[in-house]
């Protein structure tokens, strides 16, 4: 016999939409297992939230819920006109976000090379059961949490245990071996180019946010 919870756990293709609804897409064969959820409390993810002016992207000590999954299992299907890409310094991840509704969407290496999109919560529809906890597993641990805004909350995910690095690097690999690193959706699958030219801020505007 199935169970409820054992078919929630099934890879399944989970929508993706901005506030607003003009960009949309669908990652594909999402699972516990399809990728690494974790709670990022870094500076660069809490400037990032207020430069889009939506703080409550970020939990309550200034986390922000990600999930990490291939490029290839990740589409655009609509509204990719509205994309935008910024870079917090020279040498920051490209960070993209929708200029209808400044949803953030997500993080990515400069290079489309690198075989990871880092999803936001914000850009995932979960339904009004709210069952990211199901589709998604529980974040597997917290980084940075020394740049936490105040006390974590209690529902926050341990540190990183020995091996959840390890087990990520492995994973990549496998995506990469796999062909999942292209094409993504928010590069030029020919060219490398990003779909956006990346805004980089200056160091008075990264300094105020
Ligand atoms: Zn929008
Ligand atoms: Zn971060």
């Amino acid at each position: 016999m199935i169970t409820g919870i054992e078919v929630a756990r099934l890879p399944l293709d989970l929508p993706l939409r901005c506030r607003c609804g003009r960009v949309r897409g669908v990652a594909s064969d999402v699972s516990p297992s399809s990728g690494f959820r974790f709670v990022c409390y870094c500076k660069d993810c809490q400037a990032f939230a207020r430069f889009l002016e939506w703080p409550d992207v970020l939990d309550s000590a200034g986390g922000t819920d990600i999930f990490q999954m291939p490029p290839g299992r990740v589409k655009l299907t609509a509204g990719t006109d509205a994309v935008r890409c910024l870079r917090l310094s020279n040498k920051g991840v490209l960070r993209w976000y929708t200029d209808c509704c400044r949803t953030p969407i997500g993080n990515t290496a400069a290079s489309p090379r690198f075989p990871i999109i880092a999803i936001i919560h914000s850009f995932m529809v979960h339904g009004a059961d709210g069952r990211r906890d199901e589709v998604l597993g529980r974040p597997l641990c917290r980084i940075y949490e020394r740049s936490a805004l105040g006390p974590l909350p209690p529902n926050a995910p341990p540190p990183p245990a020995l091996g959840v690095f390890g087990r990520r690097a492995w994973s990549m690999f496998g995506w990469w071996v796999l062909g999942l690193a292209r094409p993504s959706p928010l590069f030029d699958d020919r060219t490398g180019a990003p779909h956006a030219v990346p805004r980089v801020l200056m160091p008075s505007e990264r300094a105020a946010l």
